[in-house]
């Protein structure tokens, strides 16, 4: 496609995203991603660089792998896929027979600092080298659209037609400014945004102020669309797919919420930690959208830092009516936020408090810039640290009595493996050195079983055997992925 073609598409995919629900923008990414993958499966599967990056990201993120098994349902292409990806991170762990895996591994691993204790080497090898190329495909596809967004949102059929929309949910709203070149940009983005949590204020409240358009505004959105223009549409926005910085950071383990109860059947097929952290995780989750209601200005602060994960979750779990007046709460507070810092902003910038003078674009996107940096949540999404503070207490207790006698090797430690996201975790937990060993070596045993069922998988695809009798390697695909990417929903 020739430049001025492309950018003729991308003002008419972007005048179609307006005439439907919710964020063009979050709309538009998500079929960027939708492409990407569809792509990749039937096209690109074999492509030498595009393996490369997979390898090295360790598969897509869980968001993306989970859409690429079930969307784009191509299970040889993901059988094809996760061969490759287990095979790297089990040549990335030290291998061999027993005692100079043993060596190996202590040779990495430093003996315990205080847990949570620091990399202790192999989280350097397993730890994903490169980002999720589908987040990758998702950020570009954000940035050209809201590139041509700004290009075109002084013209004034544009404008109209991006006014009648749902608009720039907030994370993107924030992006946009970030990116503005020319003042006005800044203005229309402003006025929009403000003209938008205004609305959500009062329908999320049950106000009904308004006539015409609002009131078949209200009667239409439901709290769903309250959540993709506070938090973004689930999954398109991308660093919230990535392993949140509650994950990154010290964390304690909190109390398991039903104390001492008995733990999941162990399926060999499933990442112990994730098997056990999923109850508690979304008990979290209900208790958090009870403190919420109760926490009056705190409560609207927390819902506030939520990440676009968290934030559906969250909406999913717990009955809309409660949740309403929350969401109010927050748009009426970023609101206020808003208007306390444009003006301050733009009188500061120069002296004459001139929305009107023609923009200058440094002066433009200095603004913009300090604007997005002030509005952006400031804090950590609660729900990821109380779900890093679970798992990680509950990948202590599972890998404890791995460690005791007999149990470590024996029938119910020997099969389990954990998946990757767990095992990188469980590099921030004091071991004994053996303990570690034997971790390291249920995996690379366990994996390594994986990758065999993997290449039968992908063989019985071939029509010289589709009539040999179909076993447990049919479900491989799916386990390679959920044993690269954690249970559905983890990150
Ligand atoms: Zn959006
Ligand atoms: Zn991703
Ligand atoms: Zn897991
Ligand atoms: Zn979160």
């Amino acid at each position: 496609m020739t430049r001025a073609a492309s950018r003729h598409r991308l003002y008419y995919d972007l005048l179609d995203a307006f005439r439907q629900e919710g964020c063009p923008i979050c709309r538009l990414g998500k079929l960027t991603v939708a492409r990407y993958l569809d792509i990749l499966a039937y096209e690109n599967v074999n492509d030498p660089g595009v393996r490369e990056k997979l390898r090295a990201a360790r598969g897509f993120c869980n968001y993306h792998a989970y859409q690429f098994l079930e969307e784009v349902r191509d299970l040889l292409a993901a059988g094809i896929i996760y061969r490759d990806v287990v095979n790297a991170v089990v040549l990335a762990l030290p291998a061999g027979d027993s005692p100079a895996l043993t060596r190996q591994v202590l040779s990495i691993v430093r003996p315990g600092p205080e847990e949570p204790g620091e990399d202790h080497g192999l989280a350097g090898l397993v730890t994903p080298g490169a980002p999720c190329p589908a987040c990758q495909a998702l950020d570009q596809g954000v940035t050209d659209r809201l590139h041509g967004f700004l290009e075109h949102l002084p013209e004034a059929d544009f404008r109209a037609a991006y006014q009648d929309s749902d608009g720039l949910c907030h994370p993107h709203f924030l992006e946009a400014v970030a990116q503005v070149r020319e003042q006005p940009q800044l203005e229309l983005l402003v006025r929009s945004e403000d003209a938008l949590l205004a609305r959500e204020a009062a329908s999320a409240s049950g106000a009904r102020p308004g006539v015409g358009r609002d009131v078949a505004y209200y009667g239409r959105r439901s709290l769903l669309k309250v959540v993709i223009s506070s938090f973004g549409d689930r999954g398109a926005i991308a660093r919230a797919n990535r392993p949140g910085r509650a994950f990154g950071r010290t964390t304690h383990a909190g109390p398991s919420p039903q104390g001492e109860r008995a733990q999941p059947s162990a399926d060999p097929d499933i990442c112990p930690a994730c098997a056990r952290a999923q109850l508690p995780t979304a008990l979290a989750t209900e208790t958090f959208a009870q403190d919420l209601s109760a926490g009056g200005e705190r409560g609207t602060e927390l819902l506030d830092l939520l990440c676009n994960r968290h934030a559906w979750q969250l909406a999913q779990a717990v009955p809309t009516g409660g949740l309403r007046p929350l969401f109010a709460a927050v748009a009426e507070r970023r609101r206020s936020r808003l208007a306390a810092l444009v003006p301050p902003l733009l009188a500061q910038e120069n002296g004459h408090g001139g929305l009107e003078l023609p923009g200058r674009l440094p002066r433009a996107r200095r603004l913009g810039m300090e604007l997005a940096r002030q509005l952006e949540p400031r804090g950590t999404c609660p729900l990821c640290e109380r779900q890093a503070a679970i798992e990680l207490g509950e990948l202590r207790r599972y890998l404890a009595e791995s460690e005791k006698p007999g149990l470590g090797d024996g029938a119910a430690g020997e099969m389990a493996t954990l998946c990757l996201p767990h095992l990188s975790l469980s590099c921030r937990l004091r071991l004994s050195s053996a303990g570690r060993a034997a971790l390291v070596r249920r995996q690379v045993l366990g994996w390594s079983a994986l990758i065999e069922e993997l290449k039968e998988y992908i063989r019985k695809q071939d029509y010289r055997f589709r009539d040999e009798p179909r076993g447990h390697e049919q479900t491989s695909p799916y386990r390679a992925v959920a044993q690269m990417a954690g249970r559905k929903d983890l990150r």
